[in-house]
């Protein structure tokens, strides 16, 4: 019998906590986390976030079978939204106590009803409070595809770019690497009380870029002469993860394989968001053509 490596888990907020200035950790716990398996490093997964007049997620099906159908004929404005989050840090796998930290960015101020249609997971952040239940679907074994960072054997410098939606899975990537492995890493982030304090065996290069300081410059452009300026350590085997806003990761990845010279075959590059489409709209593209995925992701 093969074990499916996704299913249905039941998510309760046990509490929130701001973090910088963007950031809104919120901590789930629940019974059915004893058989979620976070793979680590960029470990996602999909979280269904009920509408601002519910407290809870109750999807009418959670059979693998039948749920994408039955969600999607769910009422417009019953329907819970499906959202891509990293699981930022698991606590107690395989115990009746699992904890799960998931950091939500809170983009728009999220009070206002309009906030609330345009960016219902931020806002859901927002309002969540202990006791609140989503639906989710995660990770039961810790290989999964939905962890992206895969850098292969013989992989001797890292490249890391990552905005804000990207910073927790980059915080958690630089947990688990090897020590002394070199990172260069170009954090791109809101406010400056957003550069985290990062832990890492790694010997990183971290350079922070904080939009707010370069208030008026187009983001892409200015994130690029950063990048332009900076020396990359001599290296036989870069790897490169780039995620963040889809324009700007695509800019990362043309610099690093025209004008660095990395094989495009070792730069990971994932689109967590698009300037000016919901993730409705990035799935509908992305369903557009194609069966959906057992971890349904927007991949841009
Ligand atoms: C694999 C993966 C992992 C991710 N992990 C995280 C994570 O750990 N934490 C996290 O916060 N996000 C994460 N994201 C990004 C998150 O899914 C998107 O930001 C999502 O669009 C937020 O949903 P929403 O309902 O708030 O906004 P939506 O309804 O999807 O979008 C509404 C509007 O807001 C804009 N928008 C979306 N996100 C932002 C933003 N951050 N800043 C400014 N404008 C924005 C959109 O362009 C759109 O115009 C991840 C995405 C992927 C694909």
């Amino acid at each position: 019998m093969t074990v499916a490596d996704f299913r249905f888990f039941t998510l309760e907020v046990v509490r929130t906590l701001r973090v910088g200035h963007s950031f809104l950790r919120v901590t789930f716990g629940g019974e059915s986390l004893a058989d979620f398996r976070s793979g680590g490093y960029d470990q996602s997964l999909s979280l269904f976030l009920p509408p601002p007049h519910r407290e809870h997620t109750r999807l009418p099906s959670t059979d693998e079978d039948t749920w994408f159908a039955a969600w999607r004929a769910m009422p417009d404005e019953e329907r819970p939204v499906m959202r891509s989050y990293t699981v930022r840090e698991q606590r107690g796998t395989g115990t009746d106590t699992v904890e799960l930290d998931i950091d939500f960015v809170r983009h728009g101020t999220g009070t206002s009803a309009a906030d609330a249609a345009d960016s219902p997971a931020s806002s859901w952040a927002g309002r969540a409070l202990p006791g609140h239940r989503i639906q989710a679907i995660g990770p039961a074994v810790a290989q999964n595809k939905s962890v992206r960072f895969q850098p292969p054997a013989g992989t001797d410098a890292l490249v890391m770019y990552a905005d804000e939606t990207a910073l927790p899975a980059a915080a958690a990537i630089l947990e688990r690497l090897p020590e002394g492995r070199r990172v260069t890493a170009w954090f791109e982030v809101p406010h400056a009380d957003d550069r985290l304090a990062l832990r890492t065996p790694a010997d990183a290069d971290i350079t922070w870029i904080v939009r707010e300081e370069g208030a008026g410059r187009e983001r892409t452009e200015r994130l690029l002469e950063v990048v332009r300026a900076a020396e990359l350590p001599a290296a036989e085997a870069p790897y490169a993860w780039v995620a963040g806003e889809a324009g700007t990761i695509r800019a990362v990845r043309r610099h690093l394989v025209k004008e660095r010279s990395l094989d495009r075959r070792a730069v990971r590059f994932t689109g967590y968001w698009r300037l000016g489409a919901s993730e409705e709209e990035l799935l509908a593209e992305a369903y557009a053509g194609r069966a959906p995925s057992e971890e349904p992701t927007a991949e841009l």
